[in-house]
């Protein structure tokens, strides 16, 4: 039994608080960067040189999509993401995340900076573990 069992409201309310509110990493994984860089008609080294950027993370050195210096995601326009359809893994399975599935606590939690949980669209079981399971099978590069 989980607490998600009879599914989970979610809807984006589009107030760009995950997408710039706060300094943070945007990790990907290979396949983000060939997607990513498909649907933006350039190559995957010219991608990782102008939208990326290395961090280091759990002690080893892993690609991170840019923010401006206003925190903003490389990718926010005033139109939303530019790279929606292809948005990388992290962006797209929100907040069906490892962490936040844990308990319905750590659901509420979240509520105080995403506007959008528990409210709108009602996400079933299946769909979220499908998630869940994106996350918990990421491999981030390593440099
Ligand atoms: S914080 Fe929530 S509502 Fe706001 S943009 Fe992110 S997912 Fe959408
Ligand atoms: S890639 Fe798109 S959805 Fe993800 S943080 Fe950047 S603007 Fe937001």
């Amino acid at each position: 039994m989980s607490f998600y069992d009879t599914g989970l409201k979610f809807s984006c309310r589009e107030c760009c608080y995950c997408c710039a509110g706060e300094p943070g990493f945007v990790f990907l994984e290979e396949k983000d960067v060939k997607a990513i860089s498909d649907f933006l008609k350039i190559g995957e080294k010219e991608f990782i040189a102008c939208y990326t950027r290395p961090v280091v993370y759990n002690n080893y050195t892993t690609l991170s999509l840019k923010e401006k210096s206003n925190n903003r995601c490389v990718f926010l326009t005033s139109k939303g993401c530019a790279i929606y359809p292809v948005r990388p893994i992290q962006c797209s399975t929100y907040p069906f995340w490892p962490h936040l599935m844990e308990s319905l606590d750590a659901w509420k939690e979240e509520k105080a900076y995403c506007p959008g949980l528990d409210s709108g669209e009602l996400h079933i079981k299946e769909e979220i573990e499908t998630k869940l399971k994106l996350m918990k099978d990421r491999i981030l590069i390593k440099l």
